[in-house]
């Protein structure tokens, strides 16, 4: 090995003396100083929580490109960089452009008459479906239970104070639609109306999100409908004094009303476009056939940036959640650039953004992934990996594919890490389908989900540097590097479990 580094050493120089080792040499330069160091600068004060989007995520993802392309690790990211940026877009309720229809030739027009509390399925044709109504006052959460309102339009005659506790049960019975009728004075409608003015961060691709939006839950004022349900035989006003007959159920009652149909019409308009950015960078490996398949590193760079102050701090940095993930893929390549020679298979260290919002950085590079999908033979992911017990880290996924016996067989090799990964310890909680992971899962990648747990600092200000334990830490990324090695220099790639394979993959339609 010595003798290959002094070749180096003449062809390439004297800077790259340090940077070529063996095994040894890699690990050792994962130390505690180095992820402290580094957890401190992404997640320091000035950085804001590197919210999605926000200057303190670009300033994240620009010295994390930096940091890589300072190891010599290739850029794999947009145009020959390290960042690949993907689109995000503001939208806002479209009040003028959206109706209701109702059956008899009356339009209901948005903050006249209703206000769209929630939801955005939409179509060509608008919202539709039987309109059923309900009243009385449901005493237990179940009350609806036995009421077949599916792909319903239901009319809820209610007060405003009761929605919230109306609307699971409701929801449960998967209507199309959902339309409290109350009775507010004019002030307190006012407010209401301007509930709907509101924008919402969304994705930038992949089409509208009518489906993934929900059914329309809208309020209606009282006087907006009483007409055209009293023409259909039923009377509001009975109703909220008790008189009207109840039909099924506890306490309340579901009453179809044939003959009035309501066709809900909501259009949503956008205000601002923008874009995030991933980092993505490569370690060819050495292999002239296998360097053609990948194993990605992963971790989210984003936090949840500035919130409610707790303490006198409004600045969530995410420390643990997940700049010690973050860092972990960091120092991961780092070693690996160092090693010589190279891993066989090619590695991708890839740090996402918008995690937090609901995984769009690792959505958006498992559907337009810069390498084909299917060279990308596993994904060992890291959320959370800086707290907790000094001793032990949970790797959830080791029963969906043989990257569980791998890594038992690696953990037993190096005793001397003082690490031992335990199986999933909270299936009730179902992180598997929760971090960065599970989107290289359901696309037919196996993975591996390194995580200590959560705690009381978790999505808290208090989430910071000085309470992550940096040892503890490199000795996980030490495994996983460990890991990472074996599965890059292995003969066959990794293999699903294949009841899980059908489960999570094609479950998920691949
Ligand atoms: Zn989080």
């Amino acid at each position: 090995m010595r003798g290959l580094n002094l070749v180096g050493v003449l062809l390439l120089g004297p800077a790259s003396l340090a940077a070529q080792g063996t095994v040894v040499t890699a690990v050792n330069s994962i130390t505690p100083q180095d992820i402290i160091r580094r957890i401190g600068v992404i997640a320091h004060d000035s950085m804001r929580g590197r919210d999605t989007p926000s200057p303190g995520l670009d300033m994240t993802a620009e010295w994390i490109a930096r940091e890589f392309e300072a190891m010599g690790l290739a850029a794999g990211g947009d145009a020959g960089s390290f960042i690949q940026r993907y689109p995000l877009r503001r939208t806002r309720f479209a009040v003028a452009a959206s109706r209701i229809e109702v059956s008899g030739g009356r339009t209901l027009h948005f903050a006249t008459d209703a206000a769209r509390l929630r939801g955005r399925a939409t179509g060509p044709n608008g919202v539709t479906g039987r309109t059923v109504v309900l009243r009385g006052t449901p005493a237990r959460s179940d009350a609806f239970s036995g009421l077949n309102v599916r792909g319903a339009v239901v009319i809820a005659v209610t007060s405003p104070d009761s929605i919230s506790r109306w609307l699971r049960p409701i929801l449960a019975q998967q209507p199309a639609a959902v339309i409290f009728l109350t009775e507010r004075s004019d002030r307190s409608w006012r407010s209401v109306t301007q509930g709907q003015l509101g924008t919402t961060l969304e994705k930038g691709w992949g089409g509208v999100q009518a489906q993934r939006g929900g059914p329309p839950i809208i309020e209606v004022r009282d006087a907006a409908l009483a007409a055209a349900l009293a023409a259909n035989g039923f009377d509001v006003t009975a109703a909220r004094s008790g008189t009207a007959p109840l039909g099924p159920g506890a306490g309340a009652g579901a009453v179809p009303l044939p003959g009035l149909a309501l066709t809900i019409h909501l259009a949503f308009e956008t205000v601002e476009e923008l874009s995030v950015p991933n980092v993505v960078a490569v370690l060819e490996g050495s292999d002239p056939t296998l360097k053609h398949e990948y194993i990605v590193f992963s971790a989210h760079m984003d936090h949840v940036g500035i919130r409610r102050a707790i303490d006198g701090d409004s600045i969530y940095n995410g420390a643990d959640d997940d700049a010690s993930g973050t860092i972990a893929v960091v120092e991961a390549a780092e070693a690996f650039a160092i090693l010589n020679p190279r891993p066989r298979r090619s590695l991708i260290f890839l740090l996402v953004s918008g995690e937090e919002k609901g995984l769009w950085g690792s959505e958006y590079f498992s559907e337009k992934p810069t390498v084909p999908i299917e060279r990308i033979v596993a994904n060992l992911n890291a959320d959370m990996v800086g707290r907790n017990w000094r001793d032990t880290i949970v790797v959830i996924g080791k029963e969906h594919s043989d990257l569980g016996t791998t890594l038992n067989r690696v953990n037993q090799q190096h005793p001397e890490l003082n690490m031992t990964a335990i199986d999933d310890i909270w299936p009730n909680q179902r992180f598997y389908f929760r971090s960065d992971h599970y989107n290289f899962a359901r696309k037919g990648v196996p993975i591996l989900f390194f995580f200590n747990g959560t705690h009381a600092d978790y999505h808290r200000p208090s989430d910071e540097v000085d309470k992550i334990d940096g040892e503890k830490a490199s000795r996980i990324v030490k495994l996983m590097f460990y890991l990472g090695l074996d599965i890059a220099n292995a003969d066959q790639r990794p293999v699903w479990n294949p009841d899980s394979y059908r489960q999570i993959v094609q479950g998920a339609g691949r």
